[in-house]
């Protein structure tokens, strides 16, 4: 079950997901209208497309892989399609258990010399999402 959103700034998957009972305090965005990752984010729905991925394990093509430390700090690393222009790409986002922030994401392309870490953007979240 959902209620309403309060009035505020969502990105369109939260917009149309709502606001889940479970849920204590209304989605926080993890993408800038401009589409660039904001770590002042909290269970935004876009974000929860990368993150279910390494929570609800099941068959994916693309191989996830999670790491956690001592500390219980989660780096999850999943690829991205592979790109004509850019090579081979893995996305990598930092989180803390299984709580809602997200608190760093990055794409990273280690075909290139330089530049070779590359803000998320939610077109890469849709690039996932495609493939879900
Ligand atoms: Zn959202």
């Amino acid at each position: 079950m959902t209620r309403e959103l309060p009035p505020g700034d969502y990105c369109p998957r939260c917009r149309a997901r709502g606001w889940p009972d479970d849920f204590d305090s209304p989605p926080r965005r993890a993408f800038l209208t401009s589409g660039h990752f904001t770590e002042d984010n909290w269970n935004c729905a876009s974000m929860d497309i990368l993150r279910s991925i390494f929570h609800e394990p099941r068959e994916w093509a693309l191989w996830p892989a999670v790491v956690t430390t001592d500390s219980e700090q989660s780096c999850g690393l999943v690829a991205l399609p592979h790109s004509e222009d850019e090579g081979d790409r893995f996305i990598l986002i930092y989180w803390y258990k299984n709580r809602g922030k997200t608190d760093n994401a990055m794409v990273w392309m280690p075909e290139r010399v330089v530049h070779q870490v590359e803000p998320l953007l939610l077109k890469h979240v849709d690039e996932i999402a495609r493939l879900t």
